[in-house]
């Protein structure tokens, strides 16, 4: 049925619902609502409230003020009482758009003044109603109105609140009886039945007309089911393939003596964890099925010996490994620590980034082809097509969220079904790992190497900022170093980057004029922020003032200071991130956080951290805060995406999606099975890329 003829449609707006994709009624049944407003009676507008509601009553009273600038006051009266609701902007004009005895339903927020003698709702839409009409009568049954997005196609074309939802209302009606979209069953009838869920349809006419908040939630929760049920569908296959189709590298060759050489060289003992860790990658490696294993651990627990590790596992069996990396100053950091250890088991090892030129390049290039370059650490030039390797096995990316999918297969490209080991800046809670990685085995590290000092975290307020300074001399006079690190979120942001540059001069002329201060941004060039991240590292440089450039990966263990201003402004997982920097040596070290904001869900948020150092427990806290739309170190990925589902709140939800869908795939994998084709056709609906995947022979 041709959109127009709905009520409340037209040609006009028909058009512009066409432009944001809804060509049709079906494709209504996509729409979810992203809040509600709820209908009251006057006598229950009570006090003030920040949400919503919608009355609905008859005008009994149009005053037009004397004065132009004030506002149009118009009385609504329902059974219960009277409600007053002020209009601004030309009373003359807004007047004529009521008339008395006329029904309405208003929307607004409540709002008490000593001034009326009313109730007052602070307005914000209202829509004509007709009671003798029957699908107003019907609309007007409804406790919840829907809130859709309002994208600024439909705006244009004075759509706003109200109308849409009551558009919504006949299109639901007319789809519920005369379409079979909400029909398309999504989840297979013993799981539904299993997991006691409503159906789809009743699911989705539910959730955008509840009669009852409990409703909302059923239906959510199990809209919530099928997103994740089809997500994990696609992870599990990527899995299961995979590990079938593509054979793998086997790498027999995981000798003892490799490990007692590679213990004794990297002097200190690993931690079980770490070792924990090994075996499992290890495993892997020996078994004829591709990697892919992404490796967690907080920051500072040690993955890079880890990964260097297991790149010489494949070393030992005649192949490459090579290590990418998102900076130049971590692909240098590796170089020096890695070389240092693979120069005492004879390992040959090459650095190649951007930097390098002529002759140079051409040089490292060749040793890189002809397999000279036993593990070549390096930057996204890895990846350039001019590249070729002899023999790449083993592939591993460092803080992986910096590289995109297609980064990812590139890399992968460069050797012949390499086995890939991916390591995040960042615990992920479980839920957001399952969700955004269950493609992945997963390896964890979840405990700390034993000669740490935990960091002490501090709150601070901008007024006690003159001692904060006294103790970061203090600790530069005992020989340490300090991070002071500024909010520059974007650094494109010319007004963030001048107040850093001023409070740097500040702390260089002022407070620190004994002391080198150095300077590191985004905005500077390559050359410039190597040159005073190794200045710093050279303990030349004693304070660093920085943006959040600094927040990836550096190992700088004579820094003992991390000052953050204007801490509110970032995820706690992100400040996990920043504190990573320091306690890195046998020192104390201390993290200031310091901000001005008053509010209590702020200083609660950095209280998490003053009183945390488990990477682990702060994602989680940061994934219920924030959610996973804010999560630092997650993929954005275009294919992730969900409009029911509450990651925090969803985790039972995504372990039964998890387990239902990889018995379906396991026993399954391309979907073949009469009884799997309504899955099949659903799944491909939603993720139309991975047709390939389940179509090979
Ligand atoms: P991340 O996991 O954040 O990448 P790194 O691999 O950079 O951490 O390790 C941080 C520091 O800890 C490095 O200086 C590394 O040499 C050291 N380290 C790693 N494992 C151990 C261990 N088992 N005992 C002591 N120090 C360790
Ligand atoms: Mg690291």
């Amino acid at each position: 049925m041709d959109l127009k003829y709905i009520k409340g449609i037209g040609e006009k707006r028909a058009e512009a619902f066409k432009k944001i994709g809804v060509n049709n009624l079906d494709d209504f049944a996509e729409f979810i609502p992203r809040d509600y407003i709820k209908k009251i009676k006057i006598f229950e507008l009570k006090s003030n409230n920040d949400k919503l509601i919608a009355i609905c009553g008859k005008v009994t009273n149009i005053k037009i003020p004397r004065k132009s600038n004030h506002p149009l006051i118009i009385h609504i009266e329902d059974e219960t009482g009277i409600a007053e609701i002020p209009l601004f902007g030309g009373a003359e004009f807004r007047s004529k758009q009521f008339r008395m005895n006329q029904e309405f339903l208003f929307c607004g927020k409540p709002e008490f003044t000593f001034l009326s003698d009313y109730p007052r709702i602070n307005y914000r839409d209202h829509l004509p109603v007709n009671l003798s009409d029957t699908n107003d009568r019907e609309f007007l049954k409804y406790p919840f109105l829907p809130v859709y997005e309002l994208p600024g196609e439909l705006k244009k074309t004075w759509i706003k609140v109200l109308s849409l939802s009551k558009i919504l209302f006949s299109a639901f009606k007319i789809l519920s009886k005369e379409s079979n979209v909400l029909n398309n069953e999504g989840i297979p009838p013993d799981i539904l039945t299993n997991l006691k869920l409503i159906n789809k349809k009743t699911a989705v006419l539910r959730i955008n007309f509840p009669l009852t908040e409990t409703d909302i939630e059923e239906s959510r929760r199990r809209l919530a089911f099928e997103e994740l049920f089809y997500l994990q569908i696609l992870m599990s296959i990527r899995k299961v393939i995979n590990k079938k189709e593509n054979k793998g590298i086997i790498f027999e060759k995981d000798s003892c003596e490799l490990y007692e050489t590679f213990k004794n060289a990297i002097g200190f003992e690993l931690t079980n964890s770490q070792v924990k860790v090994i075996n499992e990658i290890t495993e892997d490696m020996r078994s004829n099925s591709v990697m892919n294993r992404l490796l967690q651990g907080d920051v500072g627990s040690g993955k890079t010996v880890v990964a260097l590790y297991s790149m010489l596992v494949a070393v030992k069996n005649g192949y490459q490994a090579a290590i990418m990396c998102p900076t130049e100053i971590l692909a240098e950091q590796h170089y020096f620590s890695i070389t240092k250890i693979c120069e005492k088991l004879n390992i040959t090892t090459e650095l190649l980034t951007g930097s390098y030129k002529g002759k140079d390049k051409k040089i490292k290039y060749e040793k890189i082809e002809s397999g000279e370059a036993q593990i070549i650490i390096g930057t996204h030039s890895l990846i350039q097509e001019k590249i070729k390797f002899k023999k790449l096995g083993f592939a591993v990316i460092d803080e992986q969220h910096k590289f995109g999918v297609i980064q990812r297969a590139k890399f992968k490209e460069k050797g012949l079904n390499p086995d890939m080991l991916i390591m995040t800046a960042t615990p992920i809670p479980r839920t957001l790992s399952l969700a955004y990685y269950g493609d992945l085995d997963i390896s964890t590290i979840d405990e700390m190497p034993k000669n740490r000092l935990p960091i002490k975290t501090f709150l601070r307020t901008n007024e006690e900022k003159s001692k904060v300074m006294e103790f970061i001399r203090n600790e530069i006079n005992k020989g340490r170093q300090a991070f002071i690190v500024y909010p520059i979120i974007d650094e494109s942001d010319k007004l963030d980057l001048k107040s850093a540059i001023k409070e740097y001069d500040y702390l260089r002329n002022i407070i620190f004029k004994n002391d080198e201060v150095g300077l590191l941004h985004g905005k500077m060039t390559q050359e410039e922020k190597e040159s005073i991240m190794e200045r710093f590292k050279q303990n030349d440089i004693k304070i660093l003032v920085s943006t959040t450039v600094v927040e990836v990966g550096i190992d700088i263990p004579n820094a003992t200071v991390m000052l953050v201003e204007e801490a509110q402004r970032y995820g706690l997982s992100q400040l996990h991130q920043l504190r990573g920097r320091i306690g890195r040596g046998a020192e104390q070290s201390y993290c200031i956080l310091l901000t001005d904001n008053k509010s209590e869900e702020t200083l609660e948020r950095l209280k998490i951290l003053c009183e945390s150092n488990d990477g682990f427990k702060i994602s989680e806290k940061d994934l219920e805060l924030r959610g996973p739309g804010e999560f630092y170190g997650v993929k954005q990925s275009g294919e992730i995406y969900f409009s029911c589902t509450d990651l925090y709140k969803d985790k039972d939800l995504l372990e039964l999606a998890k387990i239902h869908s990889e018995k379906i795939i396991n026993e399954d994998c391309h979907l073949r099975m009469e009884k799997n084709q309504q899955i099949k056709e659903n799944f491909l609906k939603k993720y139309q890329d991975s047709i390939n995947l389940i179509n090979v022979a």
